[in-house]
């Protein structure tokens, strides 16, 4: 198995993941185009995918999902919340995602579970080979029992590391966004992140890449620093993915 980001914040998500031949698409906050471009960088085309799966229906998730979907013909899974909320017109294939039931795409082992933030059913998901775990976990205001079961014994963990919340409170953002940012709807911090590593047996993990990365309300350094103080910096590499670029190939062995 192995994964890769086209780009993660605000502005725009994208993780591609790939086992056995077969290749899924979670989230694209990219325009059609922009989409293309991106999966480009590795040598794929958007026909190249078996599936798109969505977490939510915010813009950062969903802009390109329906244009992408009728363009190539491809199916889309999401729950039936975020179908009710999403406006992006008809969608060429349509899956229903019922967040607590695992699915199986190809060769690919899908465990999707709930988790509280600001849209109308939110789910992100475990992927699975049969032999190794991978955790996407974004845009998610507080930790729950029912998530750190899902995400124990991780072999590489996608996890938000949204903002400080020094930086949250002195940023730009409005009293409102800030509340909203760092309320048990919005999104995790730094801390939060470290906290619920320390709540999961992360003895099998190789990989851990912070996503979801705040432009205005974090930097980079603060939430590696933050994730490594609480798994041990030296066991392996920790990994940020960012806006313009995402993250190269990872690959699970
Ligand atoms: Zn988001
Ligand atoms: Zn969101």
């Amino acid at each position: 198995m192995r994964f890769a980001s086209l780009g993660s914040g605000s502005k725009g998500n994208a993780t591609v993941v790939e086992a056995d031949g077969t290749r899924v698409l979670i989230d694209c906050g990219f325009s059609r185009a922009e989409a293309e471009k991106r999966l480009a960088r590795f040598s794929l085309t958007p026909a190249d995918l078996d599936a798109v799966l969505v977490t939510h229906e915010h813009s950062d998730h969903i802009a390109g999902v329906a244009r992408l979907s009728r363009h190539y013909d491809l199916p889309v899974w999401m729950t039936a919340g975020t179908e009710a909320m999403h406006k992006g017109g008809e969608l060429a294939q349509l899956r229903r995602i019922n967040s607590h039931r695992a699915f199986r795409i190809g060769k690919l082992q899908v465990q999707p579970f709930p988790v509280p933030h600001d849209a109308r059913e939110p789910c992100q998901f475990v992927f699975s080979d049969g032999r190794r775990r991978l955790g996407l976990l974004t845009d998610v205001g507080s930790i729950t029992a029912h998530m750190l079961q899902a995400l124990d014994q991780l072999d590489a963990f996608i996890l938000e590391c949204n903002h400080d919340p020094a930086m949250l409170q002195a940023g730009p953002y409005p009293p409102q966004l800030k509340q909203r940012v760092g309320g048990a709807y919005g999104h995790l911090s730094n801390q939060q992140a470290a906290s619920l590593l320390k709540r999961i047996r992360t003895d099998r993990l190789q990989h851990l890449i912070a996503a979801h990365i705040s432009e205005k309300n974090n930097r980079a350094e603060l939430a590696l620093a933050c994730l490594a103080d609480a798994v041990g910096e030296s066991r392996f590499g920790i990994l940020a993915a960012d806006q313009p670029s995402g993250m190269p190939w990872i690959d699970l062995d």
